[in-house]
């Protein structure tokens, strides 16, 4: 077939991603789409891959995606007449510990929260279910009945002979080898065989798509690791429709596969393949057997299944996939280059995702925003930090090797830290800081009091610092604490039009006079909270944008991407540029005034205002502003004077007992004043009045901005959820969110937010309370409500108002 030399847009990749993209495009939009494969389909990752199908991940959305697959597989052989090999087997986890056991009551509770229904069984029940398994040491396991199992090739030919049946045309043999690019947007794909004029690009080159990225200047923090499985002879009694069983606890997994079975494992001791680029030959290949590594699992293989003993090996599967950082995959337009997406590094569950991703990352390249909240697979997740692709070697073997490790609540990764430090780092350790890291930065949690080891230990219930964090929290209450927040990304939107355009961008009213900050939703064509951020304006021409430290690349590539292009209005970040304190408590102003001459009082500097002061001969960005519901200021130093500032803070403050306080307080007093977290409590699923948010929306004005026409449905309807908060009396319950809230007995959603708040002395929960006739405060307050917390149903009190609200006055004055 002559390859075109025009097309809408070019999906790179025959693997399943490729495809299952190609597939949507073409069904659901009837897009003219051209697929190119250097080798054969399959070729890569996807032909060798085990095939199980699981759908549980701890992010709704993702576990909508997952579940979109299993629904596709199911009924793709209908339309197409090629079989994809799903069998719904359903799928066993077992647990050989408590902590596992306490793991799994709560992804059981997630499993409910998210619509699916996952039973907790006896060993008894685990050895009827699969009589050729050794259960001594069992303590309990999972069954989710709708898991199951495909055939990865299969999968494939049948999306891509859907693709081609709805109009995609589909090139093997033909290598992409580079673009043609203009003012940072690809015009063409080289190719092997020509090339072609597009207007979008979709990067599913798998584990190639780190290189292929790097040739459009794109990063794509991937690392491929080598992924090894047996397949068994058959193994005598094993039925064919027997259940798929992960066995994390020994870092193992099953299936059958003929009468046999397949079994791999997630190893702590990882191999990855090469950092360099990866060969494009490396089609339908396979490393050599590495019987030594993979001895671990043959040894805890046998423990469970003791048949395994006497069963001949058919085949040892060695292949190579793309994990990534945090064991998410990558999805979505990246930031560098405006007309590339990307589909690529599954982690080991691109067979699970693969339908529901090409049919999420189909309607986010037509669209150009995502149809729902992905960010935890978001592209934009990553920054600068990840273009060190040793950093991210090191960094996703940890992820990989703990694949299986139970995952403890508040748990930190280890590796390639520290990375990114704030000029008080030494300090911050010298008043015994527990760091965790955020984007590569190193960020205070907590500050363990003399006489503990300051270290985490993991704990499924209340945590070791549950104590100190609490005193933190009471200083802040009290008096004043200070909060390093250099982290914080920042931006400043320079050039005669920037107000204008942040009025389009802004929900909320930011051409205010200058001097004036604004807190504001930045929505998507849906009205859901695509960021959410202070807008502070230091001229008439400049603002100052201050935004949450993982949100840096994805809020700069929002805002910058929806600059008309008609205005003059530039973003910048300037995150690098500065330090973040934040002083926040009652007598925050006190200790303020004292290392200021500048007028710090309530008439002068009245809260939602910018100035700039000097604090110990520098001068600094005071914004009042609170996230704690305390009066205080967010100063935003000069980089290199953030140590002489907090100097002069502590030496102001020592009289009133200040101390560093850490982001576990912060979250504690932000739940307690009912702030909202965006990622959690507000996500691009959500609306600004569905999350109690209307009054920072400007629908008063005439002034047009990005989601307004559904801001108005909104705010003119009765919403189908409502964001409100949960307390519950028993302080010993640990809430984390994703519980399960019941209204008079009944499923009513599930907590975005759980924490603990220290001044109320109660577990603090914060969730959408949905119904489809609408969710009225009538509605809200005539229910009852009990929140199911690792499947025990625990009485809970509703909170429509904020739980903490003593000092609202006091903020203001
Ligand atoms: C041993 C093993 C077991 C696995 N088991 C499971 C499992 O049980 N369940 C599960 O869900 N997942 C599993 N996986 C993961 C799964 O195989 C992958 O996530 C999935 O196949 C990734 O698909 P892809 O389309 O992103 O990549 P690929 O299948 O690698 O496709 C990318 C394609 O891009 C092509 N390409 C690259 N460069 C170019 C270029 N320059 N021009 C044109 N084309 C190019 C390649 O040739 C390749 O065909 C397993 C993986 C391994 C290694």
């Amino acid at each position: 077939m002559q390859l075109l030399d025009r097309a809408q847009i070019v999906v790179i990749g025959g693997g399943i991603i490729g495809c299952s993209t190609a597939y949507h495009l073409a069904r659901d939009h009837h897009a003219d789409v051209v697929l190119l494969e250097q080798g054969k389909l399959t070729g890569g990752s996807t032909w060798h891959a085990a095939g199980l199908v699981g759908q549980l991940r701890s992010s709704a959305s993702i576990t909508q995606v997952l579940k979109y697959s299993v629904d596709l597989y199911r009924r793709l052989a209908d339309e197409t007449g090629l079989e994809t090999g799903w069998k719904m087997s359903g799928c066993l986890r077992l647990a050989c510990n408590e902590d596992r056991w306490s793991e799994y009551k709560r992804l059981a509770t997630t499993a409910g929260s998210f619509g699916m229904d996952m039973h907790l069984l006896s060993p008894s029940e685990v050895k009827a279910m699969w009589p050729l398994m050794n259960v001594d040491d069992l303590v309990g396991a999972t069954f989710l009945p709708t898991d199951g199992q495909a055939s990865p090739s299969d999968i494939t030919q049948s999306l891509a002979k859907g693709a081609r049946m709805h109009g995609a045309k589909l090139f093997e043999e033909v290598r992409v080898t580079g673009f043609d690019i203009e003012d940072g947007t690809i015009t063409a794909v080289q190719t092997s065989a020509g090339t072609i004029a597009c207007e979008k690009v979709v990067n599913c080159a798998g584990m190639w798509a780190r290189q292929i990225g790097a040739m459009a200047g794109i990063n794509v923090p991937l690392q491929p690791v080598k992924h090894q499985y047996i397949i068994t002879e058959q193994v005598e009694g094993l039925s064919t429709d027997i259940a798929t069983v992960r066995d994390p606890d020994r870092l193992t997994y099953f299936k059958e596969e003929v009468g046999g079975l397949v079994m791999g494992g997630y190893e702590q001791n990882p191999i990855s393949w090469t950092v360099d680029d990866v060969p494009d030959e490396f089609q339908f290949q396979l490393f050599d057997d590495d019987w030594d590594h993979f001895e671990q699992h043959l040894v805890q293989a046998i423990e469970r299944i003791p048949a395994l003993e006497k069963t001949g090996v058919k085949q040892m599967i060695n292949g190579p996939e793309s994990f990534t950082p945090d064991g998410n995959f990558i999805l979505g337009p990246a930031p560098e280059c405006a007309n590339m997406y990307v589909g690529a590094g599954f982690n080991a569950f691109g067979i699970a995702s693969g339908g529901g991703a090409g049919w999420v990352l189909a309607q986010w390249v037509i669209d150009d925003e995502p149809p729902m909240d992905l960010w935890v697979v978001d592209i934009r997740r990553f920054s600068g930090l990840h273009e060190d692709r040793d950093w991210v070697n090191e960094r996703t073997l940890e992820a990989y090797g703990k694949h299986y490790a139970v995952g403890f609540p508040h748990e930190e990764y280890e590796t390639g830290r520290p990375r990114i430090v704030s000029p008080l780092y030494e300090r911050l350790k010298q008043h015994r800081a527990v760091f965790g890291s955020k984007l590569g930065w190193e960020r205070p949690n907590w500050f363990a009091p003399p006489g503990m080891e300051p270290r985490d230990e993991p704990s499924m219930g209340r945590p070791n610092w549950f104590g100190p964090v609490g005193e933190e929290h009471r200083l802040v209450r009290e008096a004043a604490g200070i909060f390093d927040q250099s982290s914080f990304a920042k931006f400043e939107m320079a050039g005669r039009d920037s107000a204008k355009a942040l009025e389009w961008i802004c929900a909320n009213k930011i051409d205010k006079p200058v001097g004036r900050l604004t807190y504001t939703q930045l929505l998507n064509s849906r009205a859901g909270i695509e960021c959410d951020l202070t807008v502070a304006r230091l001229a008439d021409d400049l603002f100052y944008i201050v935004t949450g430290t993982g949100f840096r690349i994805h809020d700069s590539a929002w805002i910058s991407d929806h600059i008309p292009d008609d205005l003059d209005a530039r973003l910048t970040d300037v995150t690098e540029a500065f330090g973040t304190l934040s002083l926040m408590g009652p007598v925050a102003r006190n200790i303020l005034q004292a290392v200021t001459d500048d007028d710090c009082s309530g008439a002068t500097f009245p809260f939602g205002h910018v100035r700039q002061i000097v604090i110990a001969g520098h001068p600094v960005r005071a914004l009042r502003v609170t996230y704690v519901g305390e009066l205080g200021w967010e100063l935003h130093v000069p980089i290199n004077a953030t140590g002489d500032v907090f100097d002069a803070l502590m030496r102001a403050g020592a009289v009133h007992g200040i101390r560093p306080v850490g982001y576990r307080a912060l979250e504690s007093l932000r739940l307690e004043k009912g702030y909202r977290a965006w990622s959690s409590d507000i996500t691009p699923n959500d609306t600004p009045f569905d999350a109690g948010l209307g009054w920072a929306v400007k629908l008063k004005s005439r002034t047009p901005f990005i989601g307004r026409d559904m801001a108005e449905k909104a705010a003119n309807s009765v919403p189908l959820k409502q964001l409100v908060g949960f307390t519950i009396d028993d302080p010993h319950v640990v809430l984390l969110g994703r519980e399960t809230i019941l209204r008079n007995g009944e499923f009513a959603g599930y907590l975005t937010s759980g924490g603990f708040g220290y001044t109320v002395g109660k577990p603090i929960g914060y969730g959408y309370v949905r119904n489809p006739d609408g969710v009225t405060r009538d509605y809200l307050e005539s229910g009852t409500y009990e929140l199911v917390v690792a499947q025990e149903k625990v009485p809970a009190s509703l909170h429509v108002e904020p739980l903490y609200d003593p000092a609202g006055e006091r903020i203001r004055a």
